[in-house]
């Protein structure tokens, strides 16, 4: 098996850190319920998208849209 030779330094181990910044993610209010969604997708609490509605709101539409 592979083993390090050196202990990883707390400056080599930022550096690998630098690139696992998260970044926030995007959103969107919904043009019918006002709800922040993701842009492009369909709105997660009243099923509408481009102002009509493409999944009937209700308790299934926790399965039917990704969040
Ligand atoms: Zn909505």
């Amino acid at each position: 098996m592979a083993v390090p030779k050196r202990k990883t330094s707390p400056s080599r181990r930022g550096m690998r850190r630098s690139h696992q910044a998260l970044t926030p993610q995007a959103h969107a209010e919904c043009a019918n319920c006002g709800e922040l969604k993701r842009p492009h997708h369909v709105c997660a609490h009243c099923g509408h998208y481009d102002s009509r509605e493409v999944v009937e709101a209700g308790k299934s539409l926790k399965g039917a849209v990704r969040i």
